[in-house]
């Protein structure tokens, strides 16, 4: 079958790649110059299925309201962008009930563990190289601290697969040393065995060239400007800026832009952007960082090793298209990680720091809207949120198994759980 994947960030890169795997014609298209240029070219790197939990949890209104007038808050609304994400504000707190809160939690579980499962089999079949690090990432707690109530959330999270170990400060610093001057800081730590990490970018052109081993076309620096549609219920072509690319199915992967293309088809997908920032720093052969991902809990700041450099990151903002990146935030977001790293200051030089800014495609709920529509040549693989690359190889396999097999032959998810 010939197929058009829409984007190629990490999410289309990976669905071309299961979709050629799978034997179809697939062609790829993208404004950018490059696969994985926007939301999936410096993201956090972290491949956590032990992040499930949607931001939404019980006692989020409060927790927002808090947020938005602390001046150190992770959390921005620009006025600009309100009018925008009224209707969607409204569904995101009707998902932050206990019940919903746990049902996305674990339809996130579950998609997050397929991908894990699905690219631990890629890696295994292929030659990858993405910086990836396998050992599990580590959650701090500063004294004070919401460690208990994690906890708990992390037995629920057990019950799904996702195993955890707690470590008091000594274990702590027997897996991270670099923590030792810090380390009174920490009433404990999680740690989450099964986690990984690595450079999402990295892996976005590897998914790329494995595809196009297999055949994948990538028309790059062509955007998509209309999806027309041949009747209420069939694709009839896509207009691009380079022509028009017709197939017998298309895979709408735009990341946040998705909403936009469907609009004229009548499909409105709950996708709002939500910025966030990056941070990455040079290390030259220093080694005295951290081995692994290792999140603060306190000031919600987190350092991934990513080969010989570091990636840091936070925030959430809500600023509609806007990618700027306010210099102030990359200074913040390093300011955090050497009160946590300090020997760090001495070591690497801090200003060749490079900072970057990306749109998580959120939905409301949490997980991200994967399977057919009422075209029945059209298909969804989007609104990732903050989980994208974690997911991507789980979501690719499930959009290629609708396309392939009319159904998801895996039975670890329920596809009701991200049906639009
Ligand atoms: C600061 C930050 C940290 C993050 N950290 C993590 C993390 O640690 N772990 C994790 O799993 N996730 C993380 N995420 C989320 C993750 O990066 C995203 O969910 C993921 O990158 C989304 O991938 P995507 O392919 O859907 O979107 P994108 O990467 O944005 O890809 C969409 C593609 O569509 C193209 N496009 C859009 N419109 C058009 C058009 N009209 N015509 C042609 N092409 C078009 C774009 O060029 C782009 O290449 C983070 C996000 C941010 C912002």
């Amino acid at each position: 079958m010939r197929v058009a994947v829409l984007g190629a960030g990490v999410v289309g890169s990976a669905t071309a790649y299961m979709l050629a795997r799978d034997g179809h014609e697939v062609s790829v298209i993208d404004r950018c110059d490059r696969p994985g240029m926007e939301t999936s070219f410096a993201n956090g790197g972290l491949m956590t299925p032990s992040d499930s939990s949607p931001w939404n949890s019980p006692g989020t209104v409060r927790r927002i309201g808090k947020m938005l007038f602390d001046s150190h808050s992770t959390l921005k609304i620009n006025p600009s962008a309100v009018p925008s994400i009224v209707g969607w504000g409204l569904k995101f707190l009707a998902n932050s009930t206990t019940a919903r809160h746990k049902a996305n939690m674990v339809a996130n579980i579950r998609i997050a563990s397929l991908s894990l499962e699905t690219l631990r089999s890629i890696r295994k079949a292929t030659t990858l190289n993405y910086d990836q690090t396998t050992r599990g990432t580590m959650r701090a707690f500063p004294r004070g601290g919401r460690m208990a109530r994690f906890v708990q959330m992390c037995r629920e999270m057990e019950e799904w697969g996702v195993k955890f170990e707690v470590l008091n400060q000594e274990q702590i610093l027997e897996k991270e040393p670099c923590l030792k001057d810090v380390i009174d800081r920490y009433i404990g730590a999680v740690f989450f065995p099964d986690d990984e990490s690595g450079d999402a970018h990295k892996f976005t052109s590897e998914m790329a060239r494995l595809a196009t081993e297999l055949g994948a076309r990538f028309l790059m620096n062509t955007s998509v400007l209309e999806i027309v549609k041949q009747s209420s219920s069939r694709i009839s072509h896509v207009r691009t800026s380079n022509g028009d690319v017709r197939a017998d199915a298309y895979v709408l992967s735009l990341g946040s832009y998705s909403p936009i293309l469907t609009r004229t088809l009548g499909i409105h997908l709950p996708i709002v952007p939500v910025k966030g920032y990056s941070v990455t720093l040079p290390l030259n052969g220093w080694n005295g960082g951290p081995t692994r991902p290792v999140m603060d809990d306190g000031f919600h700041a987190m350092m991934v090793p990513m080969g010989d450099r570091l990636r840091m990151g936070g925030k959430a903002e809500f600023a509609r298209f806007n990618t700027e990146v306010d210099p102030k935030e990359g200074r913040r977001v390093l300011n955090d990680i050497l009160k946590i790293l300090p020997a760090m200051a001495s070591h690497v030089d801090v200003e060749s720091a490079s900072s970057w800014s990306g749109l998580r495609p959120m939905t409301p709920g949490g997980p991200p809207i994967v399977g057919p529509t009422p075209y029945n040549n059209l298909f969804l693989n989007t609104g990732h949120g903050p989980l994208g690359w974690t997911m991507s190889c789980g979501s690719a396999k499930i959009a290629a198994d609708f396309i392939t097999h009319g159904r998801i032959l895996s039975n670890r998810v329920d596809p009701r759980n991200y049906a639009l």
